[in-house]
């Protein structure tokens, strides 16, 4: 019996100095890995006035989801327009370093690069599902890496608003005549679709439209859609209200990264950071999908907006400037036309059955 007890007892003591020993080993070890982890603290710079629905909360949701998944390794600061840089002034302070990270729209860029252009919206072309398709699964990110590379960036899709509308419009527009001369807002190509049709494309970001359309400084603005459209109060500024937005249909915005940021990063950051941007693209269609309906019957119902659809005469003569304007963008600059080969290849590729799935379905239920 005592013998046994003397047993028990030497095994317990083994035990348990082994396992202090353990507990010590793996504390030391536990400080030494303290003392070791790297906290990174981010900013990130957008083009959209802070908190913006749907363009702002993007990045407001992407810095919570990063910040939460890196258990606060690396944190995400988010500054609206003009917070710590204008809008406009976005790409070239990330491209800098001035900041980790920016939050807009590529064809804001168009001067940089006008291959920019190709990874917003083209006229007539994809729509959110397709242009996540190419970008994704049809080698568009691909090229679009390659394009900011010059430019010390690394994009990433940032989110679609899915299919805009035209836009606001201080008359009504029954004829191609009634664009010409006409002041509006329209960035990227679809702006230069606008001038071969005799308008007059201004590029102004989001925060300056109210004032600009209410003062008369232009005659028509597109933004987004009833959701974004409406908090901008843009239905006082203007009343006719156009659809559909053949400029942008499925209008994609981005994330960037400055390279030397990103490289900084371990490997487990870069992925939380790659995932977060991915999970806040397919977010942010969701959230359009989920609050365009509500705010186009306010504009309706309760202010009265008139909402009417371009003639078919019109959106045939803008559709084909702007196959012009492609053409001549594409003739003058060889990584314009790489990345419109892309597009045009993909979008050639996944037309038919889009023609044969999502519109006959919508056409078949709406009968
Ligand atoms: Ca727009």
């Amino acid at each position: 019996m005592i013998k046994k007890l003397a047993a028990l007892c030497l095994s317990i003591a083994m035990l348990t100095a082994i396992g202090c020993g353990e507990e010590k080993a793996s504390t030391s070890q536990a400080d030494a890995e303290k003392a070791e982890v790297k906290t990174f603290n981010w900013r990130l710079v957008t083009t959209w006035p802070k908190n913006f629905p749907g363009l702002g909360s993007a990045p407001e949701n992407f810095a919570n989801a990063v910040t939460e998944m890196s258990a606060g390794r690396l944190t995400v600061k988010v500054y609206g327009a003009n917070e710590l840089v204008p809008a406009m002034a976005v790409f070239d302070t990330v491209a800098r370093g001035a900041a980790e990270m920016g939050h807009g729209a590529a064809y804001y860029w168009k001067g940089k690069t006008s291959a920019s252009q190709f990874f917003t919206a083209v006229p007539f072309g994809l729509n959110a599902q397709e242009m996540n398709g190419w970008l994704h699964y049809g080698g568009g990110l691909k090229l679009w890496q390659e394009i900011y590379s010059d430019f010390n960036l690394i994009p990433f899709a940032g989110g679609s608003t899915g299919v805009q509308m035209a836009g606001w419009f201080n008359k009504e527009i029954n004829t191609v005549e009634d664009l010409k001369g006409l002041k509006m807002r329209i960035p990227g190509l679809a702006g230069e679709v606008l001038q071969r049709v005799g308008g007059i494309p201004v590029t102004l970001p989001g925060g300056e439209l109210f004032t600009a359309l209410q003062t008369g400084s232009i005659d028509a603005t597109e933004w987004v859609g009833p959701y974004n459209d409406l908090t901008f109060g843009l239905h006082k500024a203007a009343k006719y209200y156009y659809y559909p937005g053949w400029h942008e249909p499925g209008a994609m915005l981005e994330f960037i990264v400055n390279k030397d940021a990103w490289n900084s990063l371990p490997k487990d950051l870069q992925a939380i950071v790659t995932h977060a941007t991915r999970a806040m693209n397919q977010d942010m269609l969701d959230e359009y999908t989920a609050r365009n309906n509500a705010a186009l019957k306010e504009l309706i119902e309760v202010h009265g907006v008139k909402v009417q659809k371009l003639p078919d005469e019109v959106l045939l003569a803008l559709k084909n400037a702007s196959e012009e304007v492609i053409a001549e963008v594409i003739a003058k600059d060889e990584k314009a036309k790489k990345v419109y080969d892309s597009f045009k290849a993909f979008s050639d590729d996944v037309r038919p059955y889009t023609a044969i799935s999502e519109k006959a379905f919508i056409e078949a239920r709406d009968l």
